[in-house]
């Protein structure tokens, strides 16, 4: 397939680059380069036949026509966003700019490049969203979010994704584009931008500053590794069903206190702390405005229809996702360097 991928420079996008193109796949990695991308996520494939990277912003229609004019894409992967909950409380007109206005436009500019094209059956149309557009979540663990779950976004972050999921069922139901859904739990991993929770808490470990914890730290996620999520997106993209959506998660429901914990005891084996654990780095700080309960995913949808697993335990995640902070610190102190990169949750700057 050639797959034109947007947001292919962040996190999970890169992931995406990395394990499509070793299977493959052509891939044009789409990205408008903001502070949340690193060219350095995909040096991996960088020279590799097949990929090509074209900086371009989702909210321009002229460049998004020339793209799909030029590369003929069989496929869209839309990962572009602004994905930082932190940053929408404190920003939330570039959510609603990117993450709608920049979802609308790319849609308008595939619809257009499809519908040129004869409307092929085989074009998917895959955007990429969160369980955090589901809301928040009872402690009662028989309950989790399904495809079925109704929205309740309650984030200036989860409200714009549930506005971009809204338009791209709509331009199925209204005009045909053959579109895919996921919606994902938290990831993490290799190249996960120095601001998120777990990166943070390794990287102020190393730093021997505080361990910060909103609240009391009973908030639970549902962790997944992000190869294992890209591995799941290539599915849903060659093989889901079209208009349908998929809930992608880990079912590992850890609170933050006990992740912390658990990298902090990983920490401890792999570079070991004078004076004692790192745990005596947590400090519990003033929780985040709205901050949701619980989040857990079902994913009976996607492991029954499509036949995806998980590779690895979250305890082995996290042991490998250490190991490659300990070994990259090259990348993590450029992108810690970059104007605004905070080192402390709930600071974006
Ligand atoms: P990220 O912030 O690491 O990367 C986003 C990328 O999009 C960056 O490279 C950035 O430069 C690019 N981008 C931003 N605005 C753009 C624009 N206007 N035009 C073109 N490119 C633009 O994000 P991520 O964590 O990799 O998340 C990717 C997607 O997955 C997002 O849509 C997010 O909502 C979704 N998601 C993330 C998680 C998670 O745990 N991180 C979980 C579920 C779903």
């Amino acid at each position: 397939m050639k797959i034109l991928v947007t947001g292919g420079m962040g996190f999970i996008g890169s992931a995406v680059v990395r394990l499509a193109v070793a299977r493959g796949h052509e891939v044009v990695n789409l990205d408008a380069l903001t502070y949340a991308a690193c060219k350095a996520n995909v040096a991996t494939v960088a020279d590799a036949p097949g990929y090509s990277f074209v900086e371009a912003d989702i909210r321009d229609r002229a460049a998004l026509d020339r793209i799909f004019a030029e590369h003929a894409p069989d496929a869209v992967m839309h990962l572009a966003a602004e994905s930082h909950v932190d940053r929408s409380i404190d920003a939330p007109g570039t959510f609603v700019e990117t993450n709608v206005t920049g979802t609308y436009t790319l849609l308008e500019a595939a619809r257009a490049y499809w519908t040129h094209a004869g409307r092929p059956e085989a074009f998917r149309f895959h955007h990429i969203s969160t369980d955090e557009v589901y809301g928040s979540l009872p402690a009662d663990p028989s309950l989790k979010f399904t495809e079925e779950t109704p929205y309740d976004p309650r984030s200036p972050y989860s409200a714009s994704k549930a506005a971009s999921d809204h338009l791209v069922r709509a331009w199925h139901e209204t005009y045909g584009l053959p579109v895919v859904l996921t919606n994902c739990s938290n990831n993490y991993g290799p190249y996960h931008f120095p601001e998120k929770l777990i990166p943070v808490t390794i990287l102020n470990a190393l730093a021997g500053k505080a361990l910060p914890i909103y609240g009391d730290g009973s908030n639970v996620r549902d962790w997944l590794y992000v190869e294992d999520h890209a591995d799941a997106l290539l599915l849903v993209v060659e093989k889901g069903q079209v208009g349908r959506s998929y809930n992608i998660g880990g079912e590992n429901e850890w609170t933050n206190l006990d992740l912390v914990r658990a990298l902090c005891a990983i920490l401890d084996e792999k570079r070991p702390r004078e004076g004692g654990s790192y745990a005596e780095q947590i400090a519990f700080v003033t929780d985040r405005p709205g901050h949701d309960a619980r989040y857990a995913i079902d994913p009976a949808r996607v492991r029954d229809e499509l036949g995806w697993h998980p590779s690895v335990t979250v305890e082995e995640g996290l042991a490998k996702t250490v190991q490659w902070y300990l070994d990259n610190e090259d990348w993590w102190r450029a992108l810690q360097s970059r104007e605004g990169v905070g080192t402390r949750l709930g600071v974006a700057s």
